[in-house]
């Protein structure tokens, strides 16, 4: 069940204020409010989707296309030629805490090689 409350669906609203980096039809990239790193961009689908399984099963090809390739657009937008990084926090054990699936962009620093 998709919480249309939670704080994503509520910053796709414009209920409540994001640093928005950019944007297409299919996501929305904004400033993770605790940076964990120098940048720390979060990368979200626009559709319900409340996690990766959600996503990956349920969303139409073109919004898997196009939520994907604004990956790209970030990057290319933040020139980000050294490197970043990727991570998706799916259910209990992998930690998410908000439940509208994002990717987190990591970068700006070289990052440790822990995964956990
Ligand atoms: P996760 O644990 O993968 O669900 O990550 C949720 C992320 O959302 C965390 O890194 C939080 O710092 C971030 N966050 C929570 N509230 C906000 C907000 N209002 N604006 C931007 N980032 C937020």
């Amino acid at each position: 069940m998709y919480d249309d409350q939670n704080i994503f669906a509520r910053i796709l609203k414009q209920d409540i204020p994001c640093k928005k980096v950019s944007e297409n039809e299919y996501y929305l990239a904004f400033e993770d409010l605790y940076p964990k790193a120098p940048i720390h961009i979060l990368i979200i689908p626009k559709g319900r989707y409340s996690d990766a399984t959600d996503f990956h099963q349920n969303a139409a090809n073109e919004e898997i296309i196009g939520y994907y390739k604004g990956i790209n657009d970030v990057v290319d937008q933040l020139k980000l030629s050294d490197g970043y990084r990727l991570i998706t926090n799916c259910g209990y054990h992998g930690g998410q805490e908000v439940p509208h699936y994002h990717i987190h962009l990591l970068a700006g620093k070289k990052l440790h090689h822990s995964i956990v």
